[in-house]
């Protein structure tokens, strides 16, 4: 949709977008207060090798509890957040953040694991984010190798020269490039060559129908084999069952994510959530 003139204009003559137009500045003015007054936080979600059942990682989730509004979705703020130009210092914010909590969670759980973040296009532009990841790195005394970046395939296919420059960057200090909620959208397979990605993460409608509709598990086949032709590692997201494990597991994917280990936890939480979980493998 064309921004400016145009959409001042439609403005004028269509109610209905007077009223949406009006909701999204009102969330944006109350995303950048919650943004400064810290009504912002993080859960963090394990993931798992299914070879050796352990706890690997973490994806940081970010949470805003509204005092107004309630608790608010990042689905609804992110892209709010994304065109009101509050994704660069939000997503900076959740960068730092995650940091610190990955060193917390790691000393007290007494072994490392890797952070993964989710980040959006628009924050790769330029070179300010090379210099953020590296200062928040040092800032919480972990290293760039246990740093993943998240992104999704619709945004990167919109948004290409600069934006390979940067993965190209920060994957020389050694971050991991993680493509989320692959196959959701309108994917073209050529990116997946064209674009330094280290790392596949299926998206959880095709996990969701693996014990019910043949063409997704087929799917998610396809995705394993290709992913591995490729030197790529695949994490499935949004696994709920034992049986959606046990065919992840027959089928080679690496790793695991979802509710049938844990949702999104608070970074004090999370070290009881993981010692459980590596529990529950060694019985
Ligand atoms: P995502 O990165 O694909 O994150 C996975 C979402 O699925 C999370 O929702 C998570 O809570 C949910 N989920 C995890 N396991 C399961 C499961 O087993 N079943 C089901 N049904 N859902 C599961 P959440 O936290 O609401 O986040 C939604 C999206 O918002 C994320 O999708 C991500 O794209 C975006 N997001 C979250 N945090 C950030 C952030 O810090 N920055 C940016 N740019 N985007 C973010
Ligand atoms: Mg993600
Ligand atoms: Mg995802
Ligand atoms: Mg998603």
């Amino acid at each position: 949709q064309a921004k400016g003139a145009g959409r001042n204009v439609l403005r004028w003559f269509e109610p209905w977008m007077v009223e949406e137009n009006d909701g999204r500045l009102a969330l944006s003015a109350a995303l950048r207060q919650a943004l400064e007054v810290g009504e912002l936080s993080l859960a963090y979600q394990p993931q798992i090798d299914l070879a050796t059942g352990e706890v690997v990682g973490i994806e940081a989730l970010v949470r805003w509890m509204s005092p107004v509004l309630g608790p608010v979705p990042p689905d609804q703020f992110i892209p709010v957040a994304e065109d009101g130009g509050l994704i660069v210092p939000l997503g900076g914010w959740v960068l730092r953040t995650a940091c610190q909590g990955l060193a917390r969670i790691q000393e007290e759980l007494g072994q490392p694991l890797r952070l993964a973040v989710n980040v959006s296009p628009r924050q790769l532009r330029g070179s300010a984010w090379l210099e953020e990841v590296a200062a928040a790195v040092v800032a919480a005394g972990i290293e760039p190798s246990q740093l993943e970046v998240e992104i999704t395939e619709g945004l990167l296919l919109e948004d290409r020269g600069d934006v390979v420059d940067m993965l190209d960057a920060l994957r020389s200090i050694g971050v991991t490039i993680v493509v989320d909620d692959f196959g959701r959208g309108y994917s073209s397979l050529a990116y997946l060559t064209r674009f330094p990605i280290d790392k596949i993460k299926i998206d959880r409608s095709f996990i969701q129908e693996i014990t019910r509709a043949d063409t997704d598990a087929a799917i998610v086949d396809a995705i394993i084999v290709m992913a591995h032709a490729l030197g790529m590692t695949v994490v499935a997201e949004g696994v709920e069952t034992e049986v959606q494990e046990r065919y992840l597991r027959e089928r080679g994917c690496d790793e695991v994510q979802g509710y049938r280990y844990s949702p999104g936890v608070p970074a004090d939480t999370l070290p009881m959530v993981a010692r459980a979980l590596s529990r529950q493998q060694s019985s």
